[in-house]
């Protein structure tokens, strides 16, 4: 097979996939109204699915090279319209109190059906894709120049997410249960928080991210909603799948490079696995940047297992 029948054949393949995720997705839709009878959720969460199949329809029609640029587009339009809904709405704190909050008061709350949606059962088809495609954070985090992370520090630092989860329920409990305040998801309070809580997530973020010269600085070590996104996203059933040939024989290791998450790609290659990092946000960078065109999105069954990170920072081509 020549390459460019290869490439088209990948495309297609691409394509049937991300059918099949808005398809699903369409499904738990229609789903939802059936069972609530409420529209509204259905119309939101309709328009972010034909915004988000548009961006990637955009973004598959571009060379490579001009990829990156789509992806930040979509992450920039599907961002700015989560918060817009959620402010409009006036129908949630959308921060991870909010949720905490959300399963104290009610179990038919926006809240928790974004949750489960885009950090529960989304995860389970597509990873982290929220992370590289949809959050409101990142969608300000990579408009910073540090794109690759230009100084690493250890993985272990990644554990402050973990705390970061366990003060935010503790918080969440001691308000509920000790002060009796039962306000944190719904109505004006409820928007309160969320806009407290997005201006404090943008500021400490970009902060981290000059500090650490690494935009995903926050992702990488303080953001309490990766705890659910890398416990599920452990099994989703799309991740990047690498030639093992191909990637033997390159040895520019370019993609760990450009990886905003320092995963070292080849080494998930040459073991024979697909790219089983929980950190992996599907963002592409490194099958638009692979020399060989040795990497691709594939669908299949598997765990993640260890995480292999780059904590070295690579000798040459920083980005
Ligand atoms: S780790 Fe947190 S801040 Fe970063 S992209 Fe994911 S949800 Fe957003
Ligand atoms: S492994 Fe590839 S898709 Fe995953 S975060 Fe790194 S560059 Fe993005």
């Amino acid at each position: 097979m020549s390459a460019s029948q290869k490439s088209g054949a990948d495309l297609q393949r691409v394509m049937l996939i991300f059918a099949f995720i808005l398809i699903s997705f369409w499904t738990l839709v229609v789903l939802q109204w059936y069972f609530t009878g409420s529209i509204a959720p259905a119309l939101v969460i309709g328009y972010g699915l034909v915004a988000i199949g548009g961006g990637v329809a955009f973004f598959i029609a571009l060379p490579r090279q001009r990829r990156t640029f789509a992806r930040r587009i979509v992450l920039i339009i599907v961002g700015t319209l989560l918060i817009g809904v959620a402010f409009a709405s006036r129908r949630g704190n959308m921060q991870i109190e909010g949720l905490f909050f959300g399963v104290l008061t009610s179990l038919s709350l926006p809240v928790i059906l974004h949750y489960a949606i885009a950090k529960i059962f989304g995860p389970l088809l597509m990873g982290r894709i929220w992370c590289g495609w949809a959050c409101w954070y990142s969608m300000v985090y990579d408009l910073l120049p540090y794109k690759s992370g230009e100084r690493i520090i250890s993985p272990r630092w990644g554990r402050l997410r973990y705390l970061h989860f366990g003060v935010s329920l503790l918080l969440v409990l001691v308000l509920w249960f000790v002060f009796g305040y039962r306000d944190g998801a719904l109505g004006e309070t409820g928007q309160h928080w969320f806009f407290v809580g997005l201006l404090l997530y943008h500021l400490i973020g970009v902060g981290m991210a000059i500090a650490l010269r690494d935009n995903r600085a926050f992702c990488k070590y303080l953001c309490p909603i990766a705890v659910p996104l890398k416990t599920v996203s452990r099994y989703s059933l799309l991740k990047i799948k690498g030639d093992r040939a191909l990637c033997a024989a390159c040895q520019t290791q370019v993609c760990i490079k450009v990886c905003p998450m320092n995963i070292r790609i080849p080494d998930y290659v040459l073991g024979g696995q697909r790219v089983l990092s929980t950190e992996c946000t599907l963002c592409q960078e490194c099958l638009n940047t692979c020399p060989d065109d040795a990497l691709k999105l594939s669908f299949g069954f598997d765990a993640g297992s260890q995480e292999l990170l780059d904590v070295q920072l690579p000798s040459v081509g920083k980005a």
